[in-house]
C-alpha cells in the first residue's frame, strides 16, 4: 500500500471541502480523483503533498501517519496547475533544481537531469527558457522536474487543463507511457471523466467533499454505485416510473417492479448500449421513431422519440447503422437488455431478455 487516507475530513471557517474520506493507493497505481468542480478533489491532493492539514482522520504513506510531517520529508513530487515552471531558468535548470536542494552532486545532477531529458523527449531543449517552450513541453517539463528527486508518488493537479484538446490527447498518451516504464505511484485530479477513464487504473469520484465511488474504469461506468456516479460518467437514460400491482411504468415503457408498492416511484438508469433496436418495428415489443443521429467518431448515438413523446438515447457502430438501413425519421423497435434501479427499489442489475450482454464499446468512444 503506497498511500492510505483514513476518515479525513477538511474544513475551512464554514465550509467542509472534504468529508469523511477513505480510500487506499497501490504501490505503482495510477488513480484519478474526479469530479465537478468544487468537489474536493484538490484538497484531497494538498493534503497528500502535505500543503493542507487534515481537520480529522488521518494520511498514511507507506503504512507511517504523515499528517504532522512536512512536505520536505514526504518524498512527494507535485505537479499543480499553480506551480508554473521558473521562469528565468532553462529547462535544465528546471530539472535540476529539486536535486540542488538536496544537494546532489553536480556529476549526478547532470546525468539525472540529461537521463530525463531523454526520457521524456526533451534533448536539445535544455538551454531554452519556459517561454521558448509549446504548452506540451512546458507540461512536460514540469512533470521531469517534479520526478527528478526520485519521488515514490506523483502528485498531479489538472496536469493538462491548460493545453488545447489535441495536445492533451498527445500527453495523456504520453503520461500512461510514461507510468508505464517508470512505475512511480500517481495521482491526479481532473474533471474531465474521459481523461480519468483513459488513463488511469482506478478512479475515485467525488462530489461535494465526499467520496462517491472507487473502482476501475470499467467498473464505475457499468457498476455506477448511485446515480452521481452514474449520469457523471459517461450518458445514461434516467427514468422516474410509477409503480402499479408491481409494474413500474412510464409512457408505454413497463419494468417489473415486484418489490415496490402502488403509487411508489423508481429511478431507473440504463446506458445507451443497453438498447438493442431494430430496424424491423415489429420485432421487439416497444415501437419509436429515430429523430436525431449524432456523429461521435466510429460510434453513432441516435435519439427515438416513443409515441408517448418519451425521448430515449442509443447508440451503434457506423457499420451497424448503414446494415440496418437507419436514418432519421424510420419507424423502428427496440429493447432494453439491461437496466439499474437507481432509487425506489432493490438496487441491482436487472436482465431484461434472455440475450446475453456483450461487453460495452470502448469506453471513450461517443459515451
Ligand atoms: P476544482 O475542480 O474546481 O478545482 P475541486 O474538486 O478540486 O474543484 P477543491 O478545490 O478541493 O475542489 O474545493 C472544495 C471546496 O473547498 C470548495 O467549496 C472550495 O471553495 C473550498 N475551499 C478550497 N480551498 C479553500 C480555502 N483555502 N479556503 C476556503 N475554502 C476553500
Amino acid at each position: 500500500m503506497s498511500i492510505e487516507l483514513r476518515n479525513v475530513s477538511k474544513s475551512f471557517g464554514e465550509v467542509t471541502a472534504v468529508s469523511g474520506v477513505s480510500f487506499s493507493v497501490e504501490e505503482g497505481e495510477l488513480l484519478a480523483l474526479l469530479g465537478p468542480s468544487g468537489g474536493g478533489k484538490t484538497t484531497v491532493l494538498r493534503m497528500i503533498a502535505g500543503l493542507e492539514t487534515p481537520t480529522g482522520g488521518d494520511v498514511l504513506i507507506r503504512g507511517n501517519r504523515v499528517n504532522d510531517l512536512s512536505i520536505q520529508k514526504r518524498n512527494i513530487g507535485f505537479v499543480f496547475q499553480n506551480y508554473a515552471l521558473f521562469k528565468n531558468m532553462t529547462v535544465f535548470k528546471n530539472i535540476a533544481f529539486g536535486l540542488k536542494i538536496k544537494k546532489w552532486r553536480a556529476g549526478d545532477i547532470q546525468n539525472r537531469v540529461m537521463e530525463l531529458l531523454t526520457l521524456f523527449g526533451l534533448e536539445d531543449l535544455e538551454k531554452r527558457y519556459p517561454h521558448q517552450l509549446s504548452g506540451g513541453q512546458r507540461q512536460r517539463v514540469a512533470i521531469a522536474r517534479a520526478l527528478s528527486p526520485k519521488p515514490s508518488v506523483l502528485l498531479l493537479d489538472e496536469p493538462f487543463g491548460a493545453v488545447d484538446a489535441r495536445i492533451r490527447q498527445d500527453l495523456r498518451e504520453w503520461l500512461v507511457r510514461l507510468h508505464h516504464d517508470l512505475k512511480v505511484t500517481t495521482i491526479f485530479v481532473t474533471h474531465d471523466q474521459e481523461e480519468a477513464m483513459e488513463v488511469s487504473n482506478r478512479i475515485v469520484i467525488f462530489s461535494r467533499g465526499h467520496l462517491e465511488q472507487m473502482g476501475t474504469p470499467r467498473e464505475v461506468y457499468e457498476q455506477p454505485a448511485n446515480e452521481f456516479v452514474a449520469r457523471f460518467i459517461g450518458v445514461m437514460n434516467v427514468l422516474e416510473l410509477e409503480v402499479l400491482r408491481g409494474i413500474a411504468r412510464i409512457g408505454e415503457l413497463e419494468f417489473p417492479a415486484p418489490e415496490s408498492s402502488d403509487g411508489a416511484k423508481i429511478r431507473i438508469g440504463f446506458r445507451p448500449y443497453a438498447v438493442q433496436v431494430s430496424a424491423d418495428p415489429n420485432e421487439f415489443r416497444y415501437k419509436a421513431t429515430l429523430r436525431h443521429t449524432f456523429f461521435l467518431g466510429i460510434m453513432l448515438r441516435l435519439e427515438f422519440e416513443l409515441p408517448s413523446g418519451l425521448t430515449i438515447r442509443a447508440r451503434m457502430t457506423k457499420e451497424e447503422y448503414a446494415h440496418r438501413e437507419l436514418e432519421d425519421g424510420v419507424q423502428v423497435s427496440f429493447q432494453i437488455r439491461n437496466y439499474k434501479i437507481l432509487s425506489g427499489g432493490k438496487s441491482q442489475l436487472h436482465l431484461e431478455s434472455s440475450i446475453p450482454i456483450e461487453p460495452p464499446p470502448p469506453i471513450a468512444e461517443g459515451i
